[in-house]
Parts: structure tokens; C-alpha cells; sequence
């Protein structure tokens, strides 16, 4: 094995120690990879229990009540600033809280429930809904999934009731996407009592407004010359503690504060660290899945001015003679944007409601939200935005505004590259392991044939067996069908594609974007035939607006599957070679392909 292969090798084993613990029940996500439909975690469409909705109508009453009289999105992008009254206002209507134990003073909100409120301030302001993610979703996250009883008695108090904001401090110059490579050191002091930090921490929102920093370095792993990461709990009057860029200049969500900061010499107590000594990163990933949620939910509620700005628009404004949404090429965006939406919304309540149901892997089913509501509301204030025409292009328009905002969404919190290709690699694992179990008993017999037979005939069983997708309402027998129909299609092409590249695969972003694709496709189309069902069985049945639902979720799903269908075909019939050849050749790296030599013949 050459250097590069050792290293590859490691990068995998560390990866599988860190992903994949030991047996758990199967996700949804994965069981697409493996040609299966496990509806129990999208069906029935999940319901924030009853006993909780009166309190969350009236949360929502008055989060919407609180916002309508104190939120100025504009005035917020214009000063670069969200003003502290607001802060105090919004954690009086519980929003810094929302999911934290009553006995923390939180409101002990379902994740389904907090995603709802969310939602609702996603709709109005992104600069306040990325604080308030930044300090509850992420920020004291970590403190209340991992935390001591303790830790969490001195901590959250004054966290949960907004008298103290939090941040979550992951990113730095060595370590954005690549957020294993923390350089930020920890070293204990002789008397074991603390650590001290050193290194620098960039992009981190409500880093010099917040009293309490969940902060990632790397400590020495006892008994070895290795080093792992570990979450501490910092606060910014700790020596050492250096402010560098309080508020980093930017393009969208001006008003939140994002930072830079230094740790220099800096001396935390080892009461702090969070979690485990050296699972940090185990610790910021499943942090960062919770955050992801919200996103969806915040990006969902963004959506959701945009189709209500593009309708007003469309419906008022007259050219030719005819108001904008008498032309077919509008009607195409707002069909389009309403049908997305429907699926927003119900990919966000099937995703939270996985937390809160309790399955303990969900890090594909979120990453999957966050790429797909981040694109969609790229794609929705751009259609919104050039509905409005000119108009929308001056200060004085929110769409400017919500533009430049939406922008951070495909990067934060994992780039959507760095998701989708996430997605299909821990998807094709499952089926990977079963071939690979079978390929491993072929060449060496002896290690007896109990666990490849099985594997051979779950292989077999998902190739010949078209899952069921089961609905209770007769109309959507049809588009049942088709989706099991492409869950065996997707399974069977995700099988060609390891017979067909093996390993290297893991290096293909190509085919993985398309393996990826559809298995976000279905999962979003699993969430929205989950959703109808409920709306036609009567659950949300309300008059017009149920009507208009369901052209929308329809819509949906015939889009939706035009993409897994497009997305599988492409995976044989690509220009995918002259594409890297001729990224290649301006990139400077590598001779030339062959397809650049077959495009060279062309011309
Ligand atoms: C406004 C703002 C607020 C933020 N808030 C926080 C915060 O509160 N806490 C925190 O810890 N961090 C925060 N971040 C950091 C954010 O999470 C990172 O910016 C993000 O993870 C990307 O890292 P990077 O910017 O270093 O980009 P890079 O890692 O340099 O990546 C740049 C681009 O390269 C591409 N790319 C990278 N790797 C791959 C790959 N493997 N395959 C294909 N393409 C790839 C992607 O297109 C990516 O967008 C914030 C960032 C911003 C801009």
C-alpha cells in the first residue's frame, strides 16, 4: 500500500468509528439504498401530539403577535444589527428555550413543534432566524444533549431565559467543510485541573454578542501520540479570550454578529468539556443535525414569502393588457414554487418528527432537508425575485434582501457538495457491505457462508421485490405505486454503480450527486405522498386551501419523479468525461482525456 492508500485507509476507518456505531434500527434514508420502503418513519404523517398542540397555537399566537409588532427586517439589514430589545422579546415568548426541559425554565417543545416557530420567524426575518438557530439550535445544543445534570443546572438557566446568548464555534481557517481538521490545541496543565486552549476560531455567528461558546480543539489521547477532538464550554471573560472581528462585514443575514476570535494560553476547567474527552466531533455532527432541522424549517418559512410575494405581484401588476399571472412562463414559477413548498414543509415535519420519535440515526435524513430546502429557496427567490422585474432589484424590496440572505444557506452548516456526496456515500455503505461480504466469502470460503448467504439474499430479495408504499386514500394508489416502483429502479441502479466502479466510487461526486439526487427526490416525494394522504383523509381537510394543497403536493410528486428518473438515466448516459476533462485542462491538472481528445476531433 502506497502513502496515499494508508492514508485513505485511515480517513475510512476513522470515519466508520465515528459514523456507524454498532446495530440500530433502519432509517429511512438508508432503507432506500437497500430497495426498501420502511414507512414506519414517514407513516402516518406525523402530528405534534395533541396535548402539546394548544400550547404550541399559543406560542405560535404569540411569537407571530410579538414579531408583527417589534420585527423590522429591513431596519435590521440596513443597521447590521438585531436590537437587544428584540433579543428580550423573543426570549420572553420562550423562542431561546423552546426545546429545552421545563425544569431548565425552557418550554420542553418537540423538535416537530420548535421547527413550526421557526417557520414563522424564517418567514419574516433570515438575520433573526440564524441567531436565534445559531444560539438554540446549535449553540446550546450540545450542552443539552451531552451535558452533565450539573453542567446543565449552571448552565442553561440563564441560557433558556435569553439573559445569556450562546454560539457554537466549529469553523476555522483549516477546518471549514473539512470540520475534522480542527487545529485549535488543548492541552491539560500539569495538575490535571484544566485544558489550555490555543488557536483561532473564524465565521462563528453570535461569537461576540454570546456569554457562552460551545468551542471544538483538539486534545492528546491519553496513553498515545494522537489527538481528538473535544467540545468545551467557554466563556469570553476567560484569560486568553481575544475578540479579533467582532462583526466580519457581509452580504446577507447583516444583522447577525459574525466573528473571529483567538484562544491564547487560555485556561478552561475540565468541568467544561461537553460530552466525552475526544468524541467532540461526534458531538458537533450531531449538533450540527439538529441545526440542519431548523434550517429546513427556516428556509421553508422563507419559501413561503416568496410564493406570497410572487402571488401579490403576479396578481397586480398589468403588461400587455393582462396582469404577469396570465402568462404561462409566471404561472410555471408559482406552480413550481407552490409545489416545493408542500414539500418543504412536510420534509421538515417528517424530519423533526424522527428526533423526536427517537431514532437514533437521522444524520442522512437531515442532511437530506438541508440540501434540498436550501436549494429550493435559492430557486425560489430567484423565480419570486424576476416576477417582480426591476422592482425587485432596489433597496427599498424585501426580495433584495431575502436574495442576498438565502445565499448562506448552501454553505452553512456542511456546503451542500459536501452533503450530497455525505448522503451517497453512507447510502451506497449498506448495499457496499453486503457485496462486499459476499465478494469477501467467494475468494476466502473459509470464513463460512452464514452472513454472505444472508447478504446474497437481501441483494436478491431488494432486485426482484418492488416495495410497497402504503396509502389509505384510493387516489394516490397510482403515485404509490410509482414511487416503489422507483425505489427498486433506484436500488438496482445503486447496485450497478458499486458492481461497476467498486471502490473508486468514493471519489465519483458525479455519480454520487445522481445517487444522492434521487434519494432526496424520493424522500421528499415519501414526505409529500405522507402529507396528501393525511389532507385527504380529512386530517387538514380545509376547503380551498386543501384544494389548492393538493395540485400543489401533485405537482410535486410528477416533478419529482421526472428528476429520480432523469437523475438514474444519467447515471449511463453522461458527458460526465468531458466535463472533468475540460475542468481538467482549466484547472491545469492531469493530460489529456480521452473524451477531450474525442471533443478535440469535433471540433
Ligand atoms: C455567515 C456565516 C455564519 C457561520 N456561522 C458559523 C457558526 O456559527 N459556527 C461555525 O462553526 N461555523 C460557522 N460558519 C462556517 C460555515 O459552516 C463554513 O463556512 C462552511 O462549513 C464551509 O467552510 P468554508 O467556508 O471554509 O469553505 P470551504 O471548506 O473552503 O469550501 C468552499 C467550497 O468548496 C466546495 N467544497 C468543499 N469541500 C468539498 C468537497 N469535499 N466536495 C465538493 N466540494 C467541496 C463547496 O462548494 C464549498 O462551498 C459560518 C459561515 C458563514 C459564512
Amino acid at each position: 500500500m502506497n502513502e496515499a492508500e494508508i492514508q485513505r485507509q485511515k480517513e475510512i476507518k476513522e470515519a466508520e468509528e465515528l459514523l456507524f456505531t454498532g446495530p440500530q434500527a433502519l432509517g429511512f434514508a438508508k432503507g432506500l439504498f437497500l430497495g426498501r420502503f420502511v414507512a414506519d418513519w414517514a407513516m402516518p404523517y406525523p402530528r405534534v401530539p395533541a396535548a402539546q398542540q394548544s400550547e404550541l397555537d399559543k406560542s405560535l399566537a404569540e411569537v407571530r403577535e410579538f414579531l408583527d409588532q417589534n420585527l423590522d427586517p429591513a431596519a435590521i439589514d440596513r443597521a447590521a444589527d438585531i436590537p437587544r430589545d428584540l433579543i428580550d422579546g423573543l426570549a420572553r415568548v420562550g423562542v431561546l428555550g423552546m426545546t429545552a426541559p421545563k425544569e431548565y425554565g425552557g418550554r420542553g417543545f418537540s423538535q416537530r413543534a420548535y421547527c413550526k416557530i421557526l417557520e414563522e420567524i424564517g418567514a419574516r426575518c433570515a438575520s433573526t432566524s440564524v441567531f436565534t438557530n445559531a444560539h438554540h439550535s446549535i449553540g446550546i445544543r450540545a450542552l443539552l444533549l451531552f451535558g452533565t445534570r450539573e453542567q446543565k443546572q449552571k448552565w442553561l438557566p440563564p441560557l433558556v431565559t435569553g439573559q445569556q446568548l450562546a454560539a457554537f464555534a466549529l469553523t476555522e481557517k483549516e477546518a471549514g467543510s473539512d470540520a475534522a481538521n480542527v487545529q485549535t490545541r488543548a492541552e491539560p496543565s500539569p495538575d490535571g485541573s484544566h485544558y489550555i486552549l490555543n488557536g483561532e476560531k473564524r465565521y462563528i455567528t453570535n461569537a461576540s454578542i454570546a456569554q457562552v461558546l460551545t468551542v471544538m480543539a483538539r486534545t492528546p489521547v491519553p496513553g498515545s501520540d494522537k489527538t481528538a477532538i473535544t467540545a468545551f464550554l467557554v466563556t469570553p471573560d476567560m484569560p486568553g479570550f481575544e475578540m479579533l472581528e467582532p462583526r466580519m462585514e457581509k452580504v446577507g443575514i447583516r444583522g447577525t454578529a459574525t466573528g473571529r476570535f483567538a484562544m491564547r494560553d487560555m485556561p478552561v476547567p475540565k468541568e467544561n468539556i461537553l460530552g466525552p474527552l475526544g468524541k467532540g466531533l461526534k458531538v458537533a455532527l450531531t449538533v450540527l443535525d439538529f441545526g440542519r432541522t431548523t434550517f429546513g424549517a427556516c428556509c421553508t418559512g422563507a419559501a413561503r414569502t416568496c410564493l406570497r410575494l410572487a402571488v401579490e405581484h403576479a396578481n397586480t401588476r398589468r403588461q400587455f393588457k393582462k396582469t404577469l399571472g396570465d402568462f404561462d412562463l409566471v404561472k410555471k414559477k408559482i406552480g413550481r414554487m407552490a409545489a416545493d413548498l408542500y414539500a418543504m414543509e412536510a420534509m421538515t415535519a417528517v424530519t423533526a418528527s424522527l428526533i423526536d420519535r427517537g431514532l437514533e440515526d437521522y444524520m442522512m435524513e437531515t442532511a437530506m432537508l438541508k440540501v434540498f430546502t436550501t436549494d429550493r429557496l435559492w430557486e425560489a427567490v430567484n423565480d419570486a425575485f424576476q416576477i417582480h422585474g426591476g422592482s425587485a432589484y432596489f433597496n427599498d424590496s424585501p426580495l433584495e434582501r431575502m436574495l442576498r440572505d438565502a445565499r448562506i444557506n448552501q454553505i452553512g452548516e456542511g456546503s451542500n457538495e459536501v452533503l450530497t456526496s455525505f448522503i451517497a456515500l453512507v447510502g451506497m455503505r449498506g448495499p457496499g457491505m453486503e457485496f462486499k461480504e459476499i465478494h469477501d466469502t467467494m475468494f476466502n470460503p473459509s470464513r463460512g457462508l452464514g452472513k454472505a448467504w444472508t447478504a446474497g439474499m437481501n441483494r436478491l430479495g431488494a432486485a426482484v421485490k418492488i416495495p410497497n408504499v402504503p396509502v389509505k386514500s384510493e387516489s394516490l394508489r397510482s403515485q404509490a405505486s410509482q414511487l416503489g416502483r422507483l425505489v427498486w429502479r433506484f436500488n438496482l441502479s445503486v447496485n450497478r454503480a458499486l458492481i461497476t466502479y467498486r471502490e473508486p466510487v468514493m471519489d465519483m461526486q458525479l455519480v454520487q450527486e445522481r445517487i444522492a439526487g434521487a434519494a432526496m427526490e424520493m424522500f421528499a416525494s415519501a414526505c409529500v405522498i405522507s402529507r396528501l394522504d393525511a389532507d385527504l383523509q380529512g386530517v387538514e381537510r380545509n376547503g380551498e386551501a386543501a384544494a389548492g394543497n393538493r395540485r400543489a403536493a401533485e405537482l410535486f410528486l410528477r416533478q419529482s419523479f421526472h428528476r429520480i428518473r432523469r437523475f438514474l438515466s444519467e447515471l449511463t448516459d453522461n458527458e460526465d468525461e468531458a466535463l472533468l476533462g475540460a475542468a481538467n485542462s482549466v484547472l491545469g491538472k492531469g493530460k489529456s482525456s480521452k473524451a477531450e481528445t474525442e471533443l478535440a476531433g469535433v471540433s
